[in-house]
């Protein structure tokens, strides 16, 4: 796809990640840009007027002298799921707590039965929609994690669903297998023996052949799984190809993250417990911390401390964690707006944290989340003349147009 977009009234040139510390804040940008793409990648851009001659063949794109940023990457989300929980939604305002609720058969089990329920085909009905109305708020890559299925043939239909998914929308997908979410009822008296079936040499190295997923993933959690546990999970992600990510500190300061420095994990999650000593350690791994406040704002809950993360060097990285029981929020512009207000992040670290920082969470910093010759042209138009000015609007889709690999795959009006 050969393509030239004129009328840019702002590009903010995002290098490719991790960008860490003070360099989030430090992105260049172009008054009055264009862009040239080439075979669905961007091959030059600047000032209007200074650039060669456009590809051959190249369809004009008019940007009407909107912001042009990268594609939005939504690095951790469960978006295949079945189900609703709007019953706890209403049981929390009513006062009770995430924990209580699980214990009543609520939370992540109540998610789990619907998915085990459900076809594959009928995951993809219901995860369609979801994708559409992502890609239409400017996320062109998403990864999506199994976890809600418990057994190896429910966690492999909810891989294979993502896999269809891939074929039937534009969002980039990247498929992470997160079977050690939470124990299930039918192996509470043997636990190890779970773990060691679903992360079964055999079954790793097919997913990673299969192309279902390209990472494990485990919850570290008092109520899932110890860092013990975790450090098993990582061992058999990383002896069968895949990387390794984990839920950590979310709910408490148990462990986690030293595991996931530990193992050399390409991301470690939630960190909302995190402590100086693991802060270290992900620095030295180059482990990417991913923040994902769309629990504070679901829950009314304490976000991660992404300022002391960002002031303390490290490339954070931000996602939506679109689930039904502790972030129902699939807009990833909310989820940075309230970033800025809430961790204190300004408009351009959430937007390096939502790109760049979001691709090297996947280990596709190589091709997108950054403005770059040679890098996939995933872009996004918005209705805005900077990103202060288009992120201090919460929860409005500023979104005009999406580019996928250079097509245009959203054209939209308010
Ligand atoms: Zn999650």
């Amino acid at each position: 796809m050969n393509a030239r977009l004129v009328n840019i009234g702002q590009l903010v040139v995002v290098p490719p990640g991790p960008v860490a510390g003070g360099d989030m804040q430090m992105v260049p940008t172009i008054a009055g840009a264009e862009l040239h793409i080439a075979d669905g990648r961007i091959a030059a851009f600047g000032p209007a007027g200074t650039l060669g001659d456009a590809p051959a063949d190249c369809e004009t794109i008019d940007a009407e002298g909107g912001l042009l940023t990268p594609g939005l990457v939504d690095c951790h989300t469960h978006t295949v799921l079945a189900g609703t929980r709007e019953n706890e939604f209403v049981q929390r305002i009513q006062g009770k707590s995430y924990a209580q609720i699980a214990a009543e058969g609520g939370g992540i089990k109540a998610t789990v039965k619907a998915v085990r329920q459900a076809s594959k085909e009928r995951l993809v009905e219901l995860a369609l929609p979801r994708l559409k109305r992502m890609l239409a708020g400017g996320v062109t890559t998403a990864e999506i994690k199994s976890g809600y299925g418990l057994t190896l043939a429910d966690e492999r239909k909810m891989l294979e669903a993502v896999a269809e998914l891939r074929t039937l929308q534009p969002v980039e997908l990247v498929g992470t297998y997160l079977a050690a979410h939470v124990v299930p009822t039918e192996w509470l008296n043997n636990r190890q023996g779970y773990l060691e079936e679903m992360y079964a040499d055999e079954v790793l190295a097919d997913l990673r052949k299969s192309r279902l997923a390209a990472f494990g993933d485990v919850f570290c959690e008092g109520g899932s799984y110890t860092p013990e546990e975790s450090r098993f999970v990582a061992e058999a992600c990383l002896r069968n190809g895949l990387g390794f990510k984990i839920h950590s500190e979310q709910l408490s300061n148990s462990g986690g993250t030293r595991i996931a420095a530990e193992m050399g994990a390409v991301s470690a999650d939630h960190l909302e417990y995190v402590d100086d000593y693991a802060i270290e350690a992900l620095q030295a791994a180059g482990t990417i911390p991913v923040v994902l406040p769309g629990c504070s704002l679901f829950l009314d809950s304490e976000p991660a401390p992404a300022r002391l993360l960002i002031d303390d060097g490290l490339p954070v990285a931000l996602a939506t964690d679109l689930n039904p029981g502790s972030s129902m929020i699939e807009s990833l512009q909310l989820i940075m707006s309230y970033a800025c207000v809430r961790l204190r992040m300004t408009p351009t670290e959430a937007l390096v944290a939502a790109t760049a920082n979001a691709s090297a969470a996947l280990s596709r910093q190589d091709r997108v989340g950054g403005i770059a010759e040679g890098m996939q042209a995933d872009l996004v138009v918005l209705d805005a003349p900077s990103v202060d000015a288009w992120l201090c609007q919460l929860g409005r889709n500023c979104v005009r147009k999406v580019l996928k690999r250079g097509r245009t795959v959203v054209q939209r009006a308010e």
